[in-house]
């Protein structure tokens, strides 16, 4: 198949030309971080202005680098939810305008199974899997028995895992986003706070960092009430041990409990240098087979979405033109056709 798909979920506008869920002939990406870096974080109002803006520059540059036109494509695709509704609705408005333009068929995505999907580029799934999702609204731990099929079963009860790092990093006055900036500070310094690492009850797959976040900000205020400084290196190091520690914990233990045969890793946190490493050390002395996309792929693409939406077109998931937003979408209800 070759798909033209299209993502504006939340602060990137992005249209990528994918040809048999494998290959990204293109994969545009228009990031909108430096109108929103003033605000400290995404302004929804703004994010639609701008996928407004530039929606239809990024779908021709997508195209023309390809080498392909319209003719060629045998379906749209676009991010259907979950994220802003009027962001979404800028994606979803242009991908319905080139379908029915173009009779071509409509393919809505689930948002996380396009970063799930991201793993696929990498290396081929094999069933039954794992996932870790980790991104700025999720925190999940997803079993995947087949193509198409995803069972939540674990899932963070308040922040996630990205939405933390942003938090921690506004402590420490770094600019948006946090997790970047945090990534990079870590690297230099030491676990010298030790803070909790909350595994919640026996045997949960689900996860908790709210209580993180707020030992953090109780460290930097403690310090500035006795006219200490906080060695911000340390802290992010800190910060990141306690995050990094639990996520590997539960995706191993995940693997293991569901007989997994690939481990994979998902979402914008996916790109954090020390989850990578400790996610690679630990899996490794375990004998387990992990995927990461690179870098590039890790954080929100069109490219990631037209590979979901490769699955979803061969087993034969057709919208209609009557498909909306969904704020938020459920990955458990979004592909089973
Ligand atoms: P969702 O995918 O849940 O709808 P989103 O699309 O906003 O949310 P992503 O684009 O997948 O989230 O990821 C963005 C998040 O990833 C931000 O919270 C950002 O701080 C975090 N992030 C990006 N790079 C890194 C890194 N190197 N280390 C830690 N976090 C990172
Ligand atoms: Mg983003
Ligand atoms: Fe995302």
């Amino acid at each position: 198949s070759l798909i033209l798909a299209i993502e504006s979920s939340c602060d990137e506008t992005s249209v990528a030309l994918v040809r048999d869920g494998k290959t990204l002939l293109s994969n545009v990406v228009s990031s909108q971080i430096e109108s929103h870096k003033r605000f400290g974080g995404v302004v929804p109002e703004v994010a639609s202005r701008h996928h407004v803006e530039r929606i239809t520059y990024v779908i021709d540059d997508a195209l023309s680098e390809a080498g392909v036109t319209m003719q060629d494509v045998d379906a749209v695709a676009v991010t259907q939810g979950p994220g802003l509704v009027g962001a979404l609705l800028v994606g979803i408005s242009a991908a319905k305008a080139l379908a029915f333009a173009h009779s071509k068929p409509l393919i809505g995505v689930h948002h996380i199974a396009g970063h799930i999907y991201a793993n696929e580029l990498v290396e081929e799934m094999e069933f039954p899997l794992v996932c870790l999702v980790v991104s700025g609204g999720h925190t999940e731990l997803v079993y995947m028995p087949e193509h198409g099929v995803f069972e939540v079963i674990g899932e963070t009860r308040d922040d996630a895992a990205g939405e933390a790092y942003d938090k921690v990093a506004r402590t420490l006055s770094l600019p948006y986003p946090g997790g970047p900036a945090i990534d990079r500070l870590a690297a230099d310094g030491e676990d010298t706070y030790k803070f909790p690492r909350v595994r919640l009850e026996a045997g949960s797959f689900d996860f908790s960092f709210s209580g993180l976040k707020s030992s953090v900000i109780n460290a930097v205020h403690n310090a500035e009430q006795r006219g200490e400084t906080v060695i911000p290196e340390n802290l992010a190091a800190s910060f990141q041990a306690s995050v990094v520690e639990v996520l590997v914990e539960k995706a191993i233990r995940a693997v293991k409990e569901k007989g997994a045969k690939q481990l994979l890793v998902a979402g914008g946190v996916a790109a954090n240098r020390g989850l990578r490493a400790a996610l690679k050390e630990a899996t490794d002395r375990e004998g387990i087979r992990l995927v990461i996309p690179p870098l590039d792929l890790c954080g929100d693409n069109a490219g990631m979405i037209g590979v979901a939406a490769h699955h979803a077109y061969v087993r034969g998931k057709r919208d209609t033109l009557a498909m909306n937003a969904v704020p938020g979408l459920s990955l458990e209800e979004s592909m089973t056709v």
